[in-house]
């Protein structure tokens, strides 16, 4: 018999018990054939279980449980065993029989659709539970618990004007800082409104993320990308600056596109300005091999080289290593080159085997970034790692 299944016998005891005190009051009265019918039934149960039935025991068990104010708890415990084993209609069926009871306490009646509304969550049926939490929202004892549901349905289904309003009245029960999550909703919002090309709307929505909170830096990157869209690439450079300021982390994420406005407005010197701003700020290998390319472009390799080296001896990282191995390669003798290019494939190995994200908050970590990490689904948790191995 596996833990679960002795913890099922153990939960039944005082049901079998109390049946038996039940009837027995009652076979004063009546017969005392019954109690004897009804004890049997625990027996038959437990049978099944040492013969490895479970599901004809689990069966009989819930059979046994008359529903009234002194089994509501022992039914609940067994609907949630049931929703953790992963035996959801069976959770279902056994909340929507309490429910039923037209004589069960209503505060009874809400825990058990509380529950319900869990196992609906669990089957993915998500409309029907959107309905019960909806249901459960005004009372006082459900209303935190009931909130928090329907911001993960509606995250799952990505109607983030409800997630809005949804994390904000959560904000006022739960007394918690979600100005993070909010300003991820409305990004996403922008988002759905920037693919059907409502740029107003988008700009609306970014205004409002960084309303919200001013240091998020997805809206400065989608309120640069949109300028870049819309052919205003120094609105474009203004919110990439902004990125520097907000968090230096997300540096490495804006190198590339920032040079690809600059080169649209063809001004190199602001590039090399941007760059050394960035810098300051960080010590981002991107940020580095595009400042040694413009040193390359105008005072050669070997600057390039030395500035590349400086810099590693500052903050080492795999990524600068390899360029500084590639320009090696480049120049070296014929005689040389298997062996730099050896240590380069080396090199490349350990860092292609590194992760480039984490999440501060799970420990989850890849080589894409993830603005909801797909393990705890936090928001604003993963970013962009640094160290030999990172940026
Ligand atoms: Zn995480």
């Amino acid at each position: 018999m596996n833990e679960w299944l002795f913890y099922l016998v153990v939960l039944m005891l005082p049901i079998a018990a109390y049946s038996g005190y039940r009837l027995g009051k009652r076979g004063k009265r009546t017969s005392r054939k019954s109690k004897s019918h009804l004890s049997r039934d625990y027996f038959v149960g437990l049978n099944y279980l040492l013969n490895e039935q479970p599901d004809k025991a689990i069966d009989t068990f819930v059979q046994m449980l008359e529903v009234d104010s002194e089994t509501v708890e022992t039914h609940l415990a067994l609907g949630n065993l049931f929703r953790k084993r992963g035996e959801v209609d069976k959770a279902i069926r056994l909340h929507q029989n309490l429910i039923a009871r037209p004589s069960l306490l209503p505060q009874l009646r809400k825990l058990a659709l509380f529950e319900l509304g869990m196992d609906y969550m669990s089957a993915g049926l998500f409309d029907r539970a959107e309905s019960i939490f909806k249901e459960l929202k005004p009372e006082p004892q459900h209303k935190a618990a009931s909130l928090r549901q329907l911001m993960i349905i509606y995250q799952q289904t990505r109607d983030w004007t409800n997630a809005v309003s949804t994390a904000e009245q959560l904000q006022a029960v739960d007394h918690q800082d979600h100005a993070k999550e909010i300003a991820h909703f409305y990004c996403e919002r922008a988002e759905q409104q920037l693919d059907l090309q409502d740029y107003k709307q988008a700009a609306a929505s970014l205004k409002r993320a960084l309303q919200i909170d001013s240091a998020c830096v997805r809206a400065s990157m989608l309120k640069a990308d949109m300028a870049f869209q819309q052919g205003t690439p120094k609105q474009a450079i203004k919110a990439y600056r902004e990125v520097i300021r907000q968090n230096p982390a997300y540096v490495p994420e804006i190198i590339a596109p920032a040079e690809r406005t600059f080169q649209s407005l063809r001004d190199e010197k602001g590039f090399k300005q941007f760059l050394e701003r960035s810098l300051e700020h960080s010590h981002s290998a991107s940020a580095v091999l595009a400042y040694a390319e413009l040193v390359e472009k105008h005072d050669g390799e070997k600057a390039a080289a030395e500035f590349i080296a400086k810099q590693l001896q500052k903050h080492p990282s795999l990524k600068g290593l390899l360029k500084l191995i590639a320009m090696h390669i480049e120049h070296a003798q014929e005689s040389a080159k298997p062996s730099l290019q050896m240590l380069y494939d080396i090199v490349d190995k350990s860092y292609q085997s590194k992760p480039s994200f984490l999440c501060q908050t799970c420990g989850f970590s890849g080589k894409s970034l993830y603005w909801q990490c797909p393990s705890c689904k936090n928001w604003d948790t993963v970013q962009p790692l640094t160290g030999l191995g990172g940026e």
